[in-house]
């Protein structure tokens, strides 16, 4: 990584191209009415977030989204995040979905606008966000998500799911991270759980999602066990210790399955091919 013996090009000459634009804003509308017709299924009264996953997708793709009212995009690389925090408008919600190294906390931690942390899994890294997080977060908390790992496959990052007994359940790693953010991370806020669920479910093509009933099975027992721990957790103000207004939020739903985690009860939505196209990995861009 020799780049900074090299000027950098210029950044504001790639915006994309009006046929890159048309093309996004219509994937974009597409996406938007699918995920819609897919939350109008259910019963409660929900509102379901769509994470627009930008990575390896260039800043004007983004910017073109923007345009189009989409305000909550994801990202997988914190370097990556950082430069295109940088050049695009501070409005936009960046949502963290990758693996963090705790070396990599106080990088992403610097981040105005980071709106949520989607993987955390470990007391190491909620401490490390924490303290990197600066003083001005005490009023405005990050959100972060706890990663489930519903498939079950060791490739997969996440604590293990809830299935078991209360006693069980008590002493989970997943109920005990939960507890550490709420009592000792006050720049954090527990906002839900998140699973990447495995290919073979997406594939199924069934009406529920199985992995995501799972991740929802653990959401409601979770929530259990913090209204045990916490009887009070309502403050006389009105705003819960955790998640919105004491409910824990699912992030769960990809391009290839999102409509049937919506159906199982996902709120957030995390959707990069459909909306930008393939991928090209890291580096052949
Ligand atoms: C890349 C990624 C997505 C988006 O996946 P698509 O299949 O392109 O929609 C969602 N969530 C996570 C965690 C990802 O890494």
């Amino acid at each position: 990584m020799a780049s900074t013996s090299f000027p950098s090009a210029p950044e504001t000459s790639d915006s994309a191209t009006p046929e890159r634009t048309a093309d996004l804003a219509a994937n974009l509308a597409e996406i938007r009415e699918r995920v819609n017709a897919a939350s109008l299924s259910r019963k409660e009264e929900q509102v379901s977030l769509l994470v627009a996953v930008s990575k390896y997708k260039p800043a004007a793709d983004v910017q073109v989204c923007y345009e189009q009212g989409q305000f909550d995009f994801g990202e997988n690389y914190v370097q990556e995040l950082v430069d295109k925090a940088k050049k695009l408008p501070q409005d936009i919600r960046w949502h963290f979905i990758g693996t963090l190294q705790s070396n990599k906390a106080k990088l992403l931690a610097s981040i105005p606008n980071l709106y949520s942390m989607q993987t955390l899994a470990s007391p190491k890294t909620a401490d490390a966000l924490n303290n990197a997080l600066p003083e001005a977060r005490l009023g405005r908390p990050l959100n972060v998500l706890l990663q489930v790992n519903t498939s079950g496959e060791a490739s997969k990052a996440g604590l293990s799911p809830l299935s078991g007994s209360d006693p069980d359940d008590a002493s989970s790693e997943l109920v005990s991270l939960a507890k550490h953010v709420i009592t000792r991370c006050p720049r954090l806020r527990l906002q839900g759980l998140m699973t990447i669920g495995s290919l073979a479910e997406s594939l199924s093509g069934a009406e529920e999602n199985v992995e995501a009933a799972m991740l929802r099975n653990t959401r409601d027992r979770l929530e259990q066990q913090l209204r045990d721990a916490f009887p009070d957790h309502n403050s006389k103000t009105g705003s819960s210790m955790w998640g919105d207004k004491g409910r824990l939020l699912l992030s769960m739903g990809m391009s290839s399955d999102f409509e049937a985690a919506l159906r199982t009860g996902s709120d957030i939505v995390r959707i990069g091919t459909s909306i930008f196209g393939e991928r090209h990995r890291k580096g052949e861009t």
